[in-house]
């Protein structure tokens, strides 16, 4: 199939579908407020909707699909929508972002039901930093997630560790390894000014750089894994062949090369992490609209985008945070949250 290519080459290939704006955990990162307005319930997809929208997707040649959240365990029966998805054959990846909370509890329904891939996210392996950074107890929990997907899932589960200056940043080599006696690559994601994001500053970014020079000190020299690929992660091997990647989207954004958009839990599209405003997708699918006609908006709206919001955020020279708490309660859309990260 024709690859439907965006305003500056790039094309239309992963999605992110949030299935739900709510979580069980508290991150320091994503949501550091008291308080939250939470996407309406009876507003959110259901899951033959979000099964006619990828379908949709799928039509202009998009063949991976990741669900995210939120937590998006915390969405009831999650195992039927990936069931669902798996019968799409268009669809070559099925894979879930989680925080690995409800995973052991899950996981094999998961598998089961032909998710293909899992990511946890995991910033610590000290029960105290798991609590000053989450706001919430459940690292025990986390670790048994993360056991039940090196099970079912050998060598396709990966741990995203976002990087916090004086929080997490000594534990990048135990986290190393930790992946590494597991069988799983590990990520090390900067701390991005993303909605959510309210009490982003600077001199919190833990670089590339510093991450490589870190790791290097400790397993000596790192070699770049090259590859032609649309990931986020630029990927790295050790001299043991250990490989892991860094997710350098504040320092070195990948824009020219982003791939991938996101529907949020009530069917708002977004073709970039930045973006202000969605397509609403729901309105169309809710007024009638056939998978045709969605194709087509879709169509129309790819064709022309042109967003390449992390690397215009590098152009910033008083960088401070992305919104802040009142424009976010405004629109709860702008949060990473309710995005999918
Ligand atoms: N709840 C799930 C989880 O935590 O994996 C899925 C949703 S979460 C929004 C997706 C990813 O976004 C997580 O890996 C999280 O660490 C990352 N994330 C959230 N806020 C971030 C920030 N400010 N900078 C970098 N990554 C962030
Ligand atoms: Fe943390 Fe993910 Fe929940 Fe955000 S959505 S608070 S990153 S667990």
């Amino acid at each position: 199939m024709d690859v439907l290519h965006d305003a500056l080459g790039r094309p239309l290939r992963s999605l992110r579908v949030s299935v739900t704006d709510r979580c069980n955990l508290r991150c320091a990162y994503c949501m550091p407020e008291q308080g939250y307005r939470w996407l309406e319930r009876e507003r959110l997809l259901h899951f033959g909707e979000i099964a006619t929208l990828v379908d949709a997707f799928c039509s202009l040649g998009v063949e991976a699909v990741r669900i995210t959240g939120g937590e998006p365990l915390v969405r009831r029966e999650l195992p039927r929508l990936v069931e669902q998805l798996a019968r799409r054959p268009a669809l070559r990846d099925i894979a879930m972002t989680t925080n690995g909370m409800l995973l052991a509890e899950h996981a094999e329904a998961l598998a089961l039901a032909g998710l293909q891939r899992v990511t946890v996210s995991l910033d610590t392996l000290d029960e105290r930093t798991f609590e000053r950074i989450a706001r919430r107890r459940g690292l025990p929990e986390v670790l048994a997630g993360i056991a039940a997907a090196a099970r079912l899932w050998p060598g396709r589960v990966k741990l995203d560790t976002v990087v916090l200056r004086d929080v997490n940043d000594a534990e990048v080599d135990s986290l190393l390894e930790f992946a590494r006696e597991r069988g799983i690559e590990a990520r090390f994601i900067e701390y991005m000014d993303v909605g959510g994001a309210t009490h982003w500053t600077p001199e919190k970014v833990v670089s590339r750089d510093e991450i490589l020079r870190r790791i290097e000190r400790r397993h000596g020299s790192i070699e770049e894994v090259r590859e032609r690929s649309s990931a986020p992660a630029e990927r790295f091997r050790l001299g043991d062949g250990t490989v892991f990647g860094i997710v350098a989207s504040t320092t070195a954004p990948f824009c020219t090369r982003c791939d991938r958009s996101r529907l949020t839990a009530d069917g708002h599209w977004y073709l970039c992490l930045y973006a202000r405003l969605g397509l609403d997708l729901r309105a169309l699918l809710r007024a009638g609209a056939s998978t045709e006609e969605l194709a087509r908006r879709i169509a129309k709206t790819w064709q022309v985008r042109s967003e390449r919001g992390a690397e215009e955020r590098l152009g910033e020279r008083e960088r401070g945070p992305y919104a802040d708490s009142s424009a976010l309660r405004e629109d709860p859309r702008l949060e990473m949250h309710t995005r999918g990260g």
